[in-house]
């Protein structure tokens, strides 16, 4: 499956405060949880999850994107389900994130060649709609879209399915506030009342 705005911009969800004990630490120093961020965000992964820093394998780079197949994102992904065996992949953006704001097609070594078609695919989506967000609440959009599609992408991936189905390895979209120095979850409308 391709990666697709097309999708992630109608979805249902609803944003949820994430609680310090979302994911229940193991006490053990063994990762349980691959934390796909930002290098530009400013976020503490232990104080959002209440777990030991052994717990969180991190892989940053520039937009929190494992979908573009460079070897250091694939290698992270396929180390941490096949040979750590993970129990959750969390992909955390943040709001204000300026991959993600800028619509530039000066890509940088064609990185964020997405960013283009996510701003395309949510202006129509927008005029389709009517909908008329201040500037604020577009940068926001943008971002939880851009997340969302991402942990699509990622449940798609044919290790990423073994795993949810073998072990139920589960995949979190959080964003990060920066303001409020807080994340929150994006959760699919249909998924509200079932599990996490
Ligand atoms: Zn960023």
């Amino acid at each position: 499956m391709p990666f697709d705005f097309n999708t992630a911009v109608r979805k249902r969800y609803v944003t949820l405060p994430v609680p310090r004990d979302f994911i229940l630490s193991s006490g053990a120093p063994k990762p349980q949880i691959l934390w796909v961020g930002c290098s530009d965000s400013f976020i503490i992964e232990t104080e959002t999850l209440d777990v030991l820093p052994e717990e969180i394998f991190v892989h940053r780079n520039l937009g929190s994107i494992l979908h573009n197949r460079d070897l250091s994102s694939e290698s992270a992904l396929d180390w941490c389900l096949d040979l750590l065996k993970v129990n959750h992949i969390v992909v955390c953006g943040h709001y204000d994130c300026a991959l993600i704001r800028e619509n530039d097609a000066n890509e940088v070594h064609g990185w964020h060649k997405d960013v283009t078609r996510l701003h395309r695919t949510t202006a129509e989506y927008l005029s389709e709609t009517n909908k008329n967000l201040s500037e604020e609440e577009h940068d926001r959009i943008l971002e939880e879209i851009y997340v969302l599609a991402e942990t699509e992408w990622i449940r798609n991936q044919s290790n990423v399915e073994k795993a949810m189905n073998e072990r139920g390895l589960q995949i979190h979209a959080f964003v990060y506030d920066k303001v409020q120095n807080r994340c929150v979850r994006l959760v699919e409308s249909k998924m509200v009342n079932g599990t996490k």
